[in-house]
């Protein structure tokens, strides 16, 4: 049994269903558990969450994309501003702003 650096340095990761922090090692059956909710999972396993890791590097993705479509917006509206400063077009430059400002207010939250 592998009882050496891995188990005292790895930090255990909150339970994957409660959130718990609380988690408790029974080394003679190599069972972690959550004391909050009982989820248990074997040791060698507790801190590996493939689908947590798949989302959050998606949500990278994804705000990376969302950091583009803004600077883009950003850019598409200042071209329209200059192009329409003495044309009818205020009202869809104002629409696209305040799209931008309720994505960002939202990513705020
Ligand atoms: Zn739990």
């Amino acid at each position: 049994m592998d009882s050496g650096g891995a188990g005292m340095s790895e930090i255990l990761q909150p339970c994957p269903f409660c959130g718990g922090t609380k988690i408790c090692t029974e080394k003679g059956i190599n069972l972690n558990y959550c004391d909050n909710c009982s989820a248990e999972s074997n040791v060698e396993r507790w801190n590996t969450r493939p689908i947590e890791d798949e989302l959050r590097a998606e949500n990278v993705r994804l705000n990376s994309w969302l950091d583009e479509v803004i600077k883009q917006g950003n850019y598409l509206e200042h071209t329209l501003r200059l192009a329409y400063e003495h044309v009818n077009g205020h009202a869809f430059v104002h629409g696209w702003r305040d799209m931008v400002n309720h994505i960002q207010k939202e990513r705020e939250e």
